[in-house]
């Protein structure tokens, strides 16, 4: 099958930040053909199927590295409170009550707000029915990375019940619905799983070649309170235990770390993923963006649950990013205009370690999205990139692909019954609030 988007402005996001002003992209079996300037030849078009983008802007799609799609029915539910008894008096009670039906209803919505918003890889790092999401997901259409993550405040048998469940379903998905599917092996916190567990999750990651997802350094009681019980910062017990060599480590937040945790984090090759408006809300603090930059590491960002955002659009995670970095360092290209689109698309990719994925180039997986440019706020339309980092909205898109195939035209879900959806959504709610 081979699609030709014509008539576009294709922002590739490849090393050279070509442009076409003026140009089409060519799709075959799910992967860039062709990306070029002008029109198409027709002997190229014969037998394709011809979208006009009637001069909409073509870009990579977005890559969400963080959240807990099956909490999206507590979005609003708790606003005032930090991390800690946000969790404890609000979000764990309510989770209690979470069953196969609610949990479907909240990462439904996820998915359409998502797919609406330009997102088309998302991480999920949740405890919750995972077998019927990856299937969700598969059927939706979307990319993502999900995995089972596991608490370790428990006996040791019940530790290795959870780990066997997540390396279970980690083995069943991984590489799945035709590549769009990877797992990871999630330890929730350095807080939540003590570090015999975290070595032994580490340990079973290495054995199966799985990357390890695992909230760090989120909030400075966490940090207070590590300190306390171990006698250090739990980068440096990663580090005192061997676990960060020789592990593809995705580590979300990194908020209350130094300069030396960062130059570890950069030394071993690790990821982080930067959650800018989750951290804000919750009054947790601003990650040093720069430092980690200036180290190596691999910026991505996240949203988390809509229970702490309270919304699943990059392009505000992104503007977020860059403005806080400019505005603490007191320095207007600390973190530049490309970076931030950059870490939105992809450094997403190399977080997740999708191969192929990320910019639109010959041999890329097409992954894309459109947006309309015929609004106020995104003219004069000449600086184009300019205004993705700093006045695009999640709404201005219209179209999203994944591996060539499309999820939304036109701003019509095609994967998706949205009405649906958004009613179950609220019907679930109140059933758990009774
Ligand atoms: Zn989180």
């Amino acid at each position: 099958m081979k699609t030709i988007i014509k008539n576009a402005k294709v922002i590739t996001m490849n090393e050279a930040r070509t442009i076409h002003e003026h140009g089409y992209v060519i799709i075959e079996d799910g992967v860039f053909t062709a990306i070029e300037h002008g029109e198409p030849a027709e002997e190229a078009a014969k037998g394709a199927n011809v979208v006009n983008a009637d001069k909409k802007w073509l870009m990579p799609g977005l890559i969400n590295t963080h959240g807990h799609t099956g909490m999206s029915l507590f979005r609003g539910v708790s606003d005032d409170l930090p991390l800690s008894k946000w969790l404890a008096e609000h979000i764990w009670p309510l989770e209690q009550k979470l069953d196969q039906k609610a949990v479907e209803a909240a990462r439904l919505l996820s998915m359409v707000e998502m797919i609406e918003s330009g997102t088309t890889t998302f991480l999920e790092m949740y405890h919750l029915h995972l077998d019927d999401f990856a299937a969700a997901v598969e059927e939706a259409g979307m990319r993502a990375t999900l995995m089972r993550s596991v608490i370790g405040l428990c006996s040791k048998e019940e530790q290795e019940e959870k780990l066997a469940e997540s390396l279970g379903f980690a083995r069943r998905w991984h590489k799945q619905a035709n590549g769009r599917i990877q797992t990871m092996l999630a330890p929730h916190a350095p807080y939540t799983c003590p570090p015999d567990y975290i070595e032994r999750i580490v340990e079973a990651a290495r054995q199966e070649g799985l990357p390890v997802h695992m909230h760090l350094a989120e909030t400075r009681k966490e940090i207070h309170d590590y300190m306390d019980e171990y006698g250090m910062h739990p980068v440096e017990l990663l580090q005192e235990r061997d676990l960060l060599s020789g592990t593809e480590w995705l580590f979300a937040h990194g908020v209350h770390m130094h300069e030396q945790h960062y130059e570890l984090l950069g030394a071993h090759q690790a990821a982080v993923s930067h959650n800018p408006k989750s951290n804000l809300k919750l009054g947790s603090g601003i990650a040093q963006v720069a430092s980690m930059q200036k180290h190596g590491i691999v910026v991505s960002l996240g949203t988390d649950s809509v229970a702490s955002n309270n919304a699943l659009d990059l392009f505000e995670e992104m503007r977020t990013a860059v403005l806080l970095q400019r505005g603490i360092n007191e320095q207007a290209d600390i973190v530049t205009t490309w970076e931030g689109l950059n870490m939105a698309t992809s450094n997403g990719a190399k977080a997740l370690r999708f191969a192929n994925l990320g910019t639109i180039e010959v041999g890329q997986q097409a992954d894309f999205i459109m947006l309309n440019p015929e609004q106020a706020h995104l003219h004069p339309s000449s600086q184009a990139v300019s205004h993705l980092v700093f006045a695009a909205k999640g709404s201005d898109v219209t179209d999203v692909y994944v591996q060539g195939a499309p999820l939304m035209k036109d701003k019509q879900l095609l994967t998706l019954d949205k009405e649906r959806i958004l009613k179950e959504a609220n019907e679930q709610l109140r059933r758990l609030q009774q």
